[in-house]
């Protein structure tokens, strides 16, 4: 997912991209520790733009997802869609400006800089997907979870064990996963 600098000119250029999750070494190292499985592609439309030597990327990600609920286990599917701006800055030009001569409002972008006559945007198109990843998924805010006497799913069932669900630590939740009808 690069970028040639040199191709973008005074007009605005427009990107689509629909690449499987191996294009993206964060997100595959995230499904490959088990916090979340992708679907299918992450997709993308862009719109990059050269503001003198600077380069404006503004857009929208998104990816379909596969979670674990953390208190019920239950699998189910969930939806990425995500928009950012990034502001990449030419390293040379960053080296010789003191952060004063910056425009108002340029500190608060999201930005990056580059180097040499391309960008590669995979790290920051895959950053902000992994920023949408629930670390503590839920099917439902309202999901009572597993009993943590039992193990019953407190969603389908109810049991006479005490009625305080809990929210259990990943490893136990892999226990639980082994024993579970
Ligand atoms: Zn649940
Ligand atoms: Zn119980």
């Amino acid at each position: 997912m690069k970028i040639v600098v040199d191709h973008i000119k005074d007009t605005p250029v427009a990107i689509h991209f629909d690449e499987p999750v191996e294009k993206f070494p964060l997100l595959s190292g995230m499904q490959d520790d088990k916090i979340c499985s992708i679907t299918g592609n992450i997709q993308g439309d862009m719109t990059v733009t050269r503001e003198y030597e600077n380069i404006r990327v503004t857009g929208r990600v998104s990816a379909p997802l596969g979670l674990s609920c953390s208190r019920c286990l239950a699998d189910f599917t969930s939806f990425i869609d995500t928009s950012f701006t990034i502001f990449f800055r030419k390293e040379a030009v960053i080296a010789a400006t003191t952060e004063d001569e910056l425009e108002l409002g340029e500190m608060d972008l999201l930005s990056s800089s580059y180097s040499g006559d391309e960008i590669d945007l995979t790290h920051e198109i895959e950053e902000q997907i992994a920023m949408e990843i629930p670390l503590k998924p839920l099917c439902n805010d309202a999901c009572k979870g597993l009993c943590h006497e039992c193990g019953i799913d407190l969603n389908t069932s109810s049991c006479s064990c005490s009625k305080e669900p809990v929210t259990l630590t990943f490893s136990a939740l892999k226990d639980f996963k082994i024993t579970r009808k």
